[in-house]
């Protein structure tokens, strides 16, 4: 498999995963131009996507996916509910239906949706597997039990660490953004991402890629800086950190 982060961040959102020449996109939060000038960034065809598995309503999570899927005739896998709060596509017929902690294949790969604690009308996050596990877990306020054992059984994994806890509070969000934000249907901060990993991830994680920094809350040095100093803990931990960012793709990760 290969993956890529299109984009990450309160701008944006957009995962690409590959399995032998067919790939799907988790989330497609970027214009459905962004998302093709990017995936030719990587080399790779917007033509060979068979799927868009949507996480939850926000824009910053579904802005290109009507466009991008009705000119590459593309279904939408969403959940009832979002899909009704987030009006996601006008050609019902590229609308498929999924239940939360679904399995589904396509493009010879395993997704399975599960849920997480956001506000949102039904959030979920997206293992893909085919033999080797990704994990794609954004917008979450906290840890839940289910978050923990995806976490636990993953290879590779695309994590939150949207604000550093200190920064938040001196910013100038207002206090009730503020107050969302730190709650359990908020966003989680670099040293709860970190907490999670350093509590419940297993030698089988070989890579965290941290995503959804917020512009304003938080550094790349910042989130990067927390987890080098938590994870140092965990001798038997031989785990490569990187970032996604909002103006460009990450490289192609193979596993
Ligand atoms: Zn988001
Ligand atoms: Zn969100």
């Amino acid at each position: 498999m290969e993956v890529a982060a299109l984009a990450s961040g309160s701008s944006g959102n957009c995962f690409y995963v590959e399995n032998n020449g067919k790939g799907i996109l988790i989330d497609a939060g970027i214009s459905s131009k962004q998302i093709v000038d990017r995936m030719h960034l990587l080399k790779k065809n917007p033509e060979k996507v068979r799927g868009i598995f949507i996480t939850h309503e926000h824009s910053d999570h579904i802005r290109g996916a009507d466009v991008f899927a009705r000119h590459f005739r593309v279904p939408i896998f969403v959940t009832k509910k979002t899909a009704k709060a987030a009006k996601i596509c006008s050609n019902v017929d590229l609308i498929k239906y999924i239940k939360n902690n679904e399995t589904m294949e396509v493009g010879g790969m395993k997704v399975e949706a599960f849920s997480k604690s956001h506000k949102a009308a039904d959030p979920v996050s997206y293992n893909v597997w085919n033999g080797k596990k990704v994990s794609i877990i954004t917008d979450l306020g906290y840890g839940c039990e289910n978050v923990i054992s995806h976490i636990s059984d993953s290879d590779f994994l695309f994590m939150e660490s949207n604000h550093d806890e200190i920064r938040l509070e001196r910013g100038p969000y207002p206090y009730f953004i503020k107050e969302w934000i730190k709650s359990d249907t908020g966003h989680l901060s670099n040293l709860q991402a970190a907490l999670c990993v350093l509590e419940h991830g297993s030698p089988k994680l070989k890579h965290i890629v941290l995503s959804h920094l917020s512009k304003t809350n938080n550094t790349e040095k910042l989130a990067m800086e927390t987890f080098d100093h938590l994870l140092k803990q965990r001798k038997d931990l031989n785990l490569k950190v990187s970032l996604s960012m909002r103006e460009k793709p990450t490289s192609l990760f193979k596993l």
